[in-house]
C-alpha cells in the first residue's frame, strides 16, 4: 500500500556527535593540515614544530617513501626519485605533461589510461599516488595531534582546476583512507578563514603568490555562498623566480659564473632564499657564499636592493590582476577587501604594490601560508556537522531530489535538489484504507514527477500500525541527509510509536556522469512540457485570430477588400489553419504574424469605418473634449 499524503514538510534537525575533521592545502611548494580545536582553527606541527611540510615525494627501493624536508634534499643528489610540484601534473594526460616536460626533471612513462607515470625505482608511479603520499603524512600527522581517527577531511584545489584536475585530487585522498568531505577552492577557503563569509556581500580579491606559482582571484559573497567570478594568474611566476633573481645578483658580485656546479648553484638558491626571508623583517642582511679557488664573498643586500631586484617580477603579478577585473566585468574600486595568501605575499614589496593596485590594505592578520588550511578546516568542520545549523554555509548540495512514492506512482519530493547538506526534514503521511496495519515506503531519487522515471534507492516497511479508519493515522516519515550524503528515512506511527527505518546513500553507484543524465533527462523534459504549452497557446490563439477574422470578412469583407486583397488574406488564413495543426508553435506563431499583416490594411479601414459610422452626425470637436 503506497502512501497518501496528508501535510505540509515541517522542518527538523538532526544533533551531531562531535567529529574529527582537518583541512588539507595541498600545495605546488608545501601542503599543510589543520584543524578546528577548541574553536579556533589551526595549522598542525609535526614532531619538528615545523607546520609546513615541503611537497616533496622520494621513493628509495625499501621502506615507505621520505615525504617533506627529508626529501628535499634529494631534489637534485637523486632527481628521477624525487618527485617535487606534483601537483602540476594531476590530472593531466600525456599530451599536457609532454607540452610541460621541459621544466620536469622526470621520466614519463604513459599509464593504460591517458594518465602518465612517473618512472621511479618502486616502479611507476602516478601523480595522484604521489599525492597520496603527501596526504598520508599529514593524514597521520592529524591523527596523532587530534587523538583519533579523521571523520573528514576538505582539501583545497586552485579555483581554475578542471574535473580532472579535481577529480584526481578526490583520488588522491581516498587512496590515502581520507573520506573527502568535499574539494574547496583555495580563494574560497582563505575568505572563508577570514570569515568573510559571515560578512555583507561583496567583493573580495584574492591574491596568491606561492612557491613557483601566481593566481589572482576575485569572490563574489552572494547570499552565503562564494561564487568565483574569475580568475587569472601565472603557472610559472613565484617565490622560485625571486629566488633565482637574487641568486643571479649574488653570482654577479662574487664573480661566480653558470659553470659553477650543480651544487654550488644549488647552494646559492638556497642562500638566496635564505636571504629573501630575512629581508621581509630586516632592512639589510648579510650574505656569504664559497667561491671556487678563492677566498668566500661575503657582502650586504638592503631590502632596498633587494625590491630593485624583484620589482620586474612582482610588477608581472599586476596584469592578471587587470584581466581578472576586467573578466569579472567589475573596477577596482567594486573590491572590497583583499586578501594575501602565498608565503611570498611576506615580501613587503608585494604588500605595498598590492595595496597601492586595489587603493587599500590588504588583510593579512592571517599567515598567509596558512590562511587557506585554516579556512579548509573551518569548512571541514561545519561539513562535520560541528557546527549549530545558522553557521551553515558554503555546504555540499544534494544533485537529485529526494523522495517518497505516493498513491498512484507518483514522486513526492521530501528534499527538494541543491538542499545544502546535512539536513533534515518531516513530512506526515496516512493511512489509505479502514484498519490497515502496513504501510510499505519506496524511497525514491530524482527530478521526474511518475516514480517510473526516478532512481529506486530503497524500499521498507512500516508495520503494526493500530487498526484505524483509513486517514486518520499520522505515520510522519522523516529524511535526513548527513555531510557525507547518508540518507536516514524514518517513518513513525504517530499513536503507538512503532517505528522503522532504512539507511540509504544517495549518490552511492552513482558516478557525476549519471547524476548530470538524470539532471538532463528532468531538463529535457521540462523542455518538452514548456515547449507543449507554448504550442497550445499558440494555438488558442490562432483560434482567436481565424475566429475575428471570419467574423469581421463576414460583415464587411465584400464591401472593403478588393479581390486581390481577400485572395491574400484567404491564402493567408488557410495557411494558418494548416500551421495549427502542425507540433511548433513557431510555425503558427508566424502564420498568425502573416495573417495580421495580410490583413492589416482592412483593419485599419474597418477601424476608420467604424468610427465614421461612429461619428455620422456629430461634430469632432464633441469627441475632442471627452
Ligand atoms: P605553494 O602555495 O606554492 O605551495 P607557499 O604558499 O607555501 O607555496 O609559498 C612558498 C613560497 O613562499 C616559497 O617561495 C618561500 O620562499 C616563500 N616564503 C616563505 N616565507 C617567506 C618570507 N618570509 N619572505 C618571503 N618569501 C617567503
Ligand atoms: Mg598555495
Amino acid at each position: 500500500m503506497a502512501l497518501l499524503q496528508i501535510s505540509e514538510p515541517g522542518q527538523s534537525t538532526a544533533p551531531h556527535e562531535r567529529r574529527l575533521a582537518a583541512g588539507i592545502d595541498l600545495g605546488t611548494t608545501n601542503s599543510l593540515i589543520a584543524s578546528v580545536r577548541s574553536g579556533v582553527a589551526e595549522t598542525l606541527a609535526d614532531a619538528d614544530g615545523d607546520h609546513l611540510l615541503p611537497s616533496v615525494v622520494r621513493y628509495t627501493t625499501e621502506g615507505p617513501p621520505l615525504v617533506g624536508r627529508i626529501a628535499l634534499d634529494a631534489e637534485t643528489t637523486d632527481p628521477l626519485n624525487t618527485i617535487a610540484s606534483v601537483k602540476r601534473l594531476m590530472g593531466r594526460g600525456v599530451g599536457d605533461v609532454k607540452s610541460l616536460g621541459a621544466h620536469l626533471p622526470y621520466e614519463f612513462v604513459p599509464g593504460t589510461s591517458d594518465m602518465p607515470l612517473l618512472h621511479t625505482c618502486r616502479g611507476d608511479i602516478s601523480p595522484v599516488e604521489v599525492s597520496a603520499d603527501i596526504l598520508r603524512v599529514l593524514k597521520t600527522r592529524a591523527e596523532q595531534t587530534l587523538g583519533g581517527e579523521l571523520d573528514g577531511v576538505v582539501i583545497t584545489v586552485p579555483a581554475y582546476f578542471d574535473d580532472a584536475q579535481r577529480q584526481a585530487t578526490r583520488d588522491a585522498g581516498k587512496l590515502a583512507g581520507l573520506q573527502v568531505l568535499r574539494l574547496l577552492n583555495e580563494p574560497t577557503a582563505a575568505a572563508v578563514a577570514y570569515g568573510l563569509d559571515r560578512g555583507s556581500e561583496g567583493v573580495t580579491a584574492i591574491y596568491d603568490l606561492g612557491g613557483g606559482t601566481f593566481d589572482i582571484s576575485i569572490l563574489r559573497l552572494n547570499r552565503g555562498v562564494f561564487e568565483v567570478m574569475a580568475t587569472a594568474g601565472d603557472t610559472a611566476l613565484g617565490g622560485d623566480d625571486i629566488d633565482r633573481v637574487v641568486a643571479q645578483w649574488i653570482m654577479q658580485e662574487a664573480g661566480i659564473g653558470e659553470d659553477a656546479g650543480h651544487g654550488a648553484l644549488r647552494h646559492l638558491m638556497q642562500v638566496a632564499r635564505t636571504a629573501k626571508e630575512a629581508l621581509t623583517e630586516v632592512p639589510a642582511t648579510t650574505v656569504s657564499v664559497p667561491v671556487a679557488g678563492a677566498d668566500d664573498w661575503s657582502g650586504s643586500l638592503t631590502r632596498e636592493q633587494f625590491d630593485e631586484l624583484v620589482s620586474p617580477l612582482v610588477q608581472k603579478t599586476l596584469s592578471p590582476c587587470r584581466r581578472v577585473l576586467r573578466d569579472a566585468g567589475i573596477r577596482v574600486s567594486d573590491v572590497q577587501a583583499v586578501v594575501l595568501v602565498g608565503g611570498s605575499t611576506r615580501v613587503p614589496l608585494v604588500r605595498s604594490k598590492v595595496a597601492g593596485f586595489f587603493g587599500r590594505d590588504p588583510l593579512v592578520d592571517i599567515d598567509p601560508d596558512r590562511v587557506v588550511a585554516v579556512g579548509a578546516a573551518i569548512q571541514a568542520d561545519i561539513l562535520a556537522g560541528n557546527k549549530p545549523d545558522d553557521d551553515m554555509l558554503l555546504l555540499d548540495v544534494i544533485p537529485l531530489s529526494l523522495g517518497l512514492e505516493t498513491m498512484g506512482g507518483l514522486a513526492e519530493k521530501i528534499i527538494p535538489r541543491n538542499t545544502t547538506i546535512p539536513t533534515a526534514r518531516a513530512q506526515e503521511f496516512t493511512t489509505f484504507k479502514d484498519g490497515q496495519t502496513a504501510m510499505s515506503l519506496h524511497v525514491v531519487q530524482g527530478e521526474r514527477e511518475l516514480v517510473s522515471d526516478c532512481r529506486s534507492l530503497g524500499q521498507f516497511e512500516l508495520r503494526d500500525i493500530p487498526p484505524m479508519v483509513a486517514g486518520s493515522a499520522r505515520i510522519r516519515v522523516s529524511f535526513q541527509v548527513d555531510a557525507d550524503g547518508l540518507l536516514n528515512v524514518t517513518a513513525e506511527e504517530q499513536v503507538k510509536g512503532v517505528q522503522s527505518s532504512i539507511e540509504v546513500k544517495p549518490s552511492y553507484g552513482l558516478n557525476d556522469r549519471e547524476i548530470e543524465t538524470m539532471l538532463k533527462d528532468s531538463m529535457a523534459h521540462a523542455q518538452d512540457d514548456m515547449e507543449q504549452r507554448r504550442l497550445r497557446e499558440q494555438q488558442v490563439e490562432a483560434d482567436r485570430v481565424l475566429e475575428a477574422l471570419e467574423a469581421a470578412l463576414a460583415e464587411d469583407g465584400d464591401q472593403l477588400l478588393e479581390a486581390g486583397e481577400r485572395r491574400r488574406i484567404d491564402a493567408a488564413a488557410a495557411a494558418l489553419r494548416q500551421a495549427g495543426k502542425g507540433p511548433d508553435y513557431r510555425v503558427i506563431r508566424r502564420a498568425i504574424e502573416d495573417v495580421e499583416q495580410a490583413s492589416s490594411d482592412y483593419v485599419d479601414r474597418r477601424m476608420n469605418e467604424n468610427i465614421r459610422k461612429a461619428m455620422a452626425g456629430h461634430r469632432v470637436d464633441e469627441f475632442e473634449s471627452s
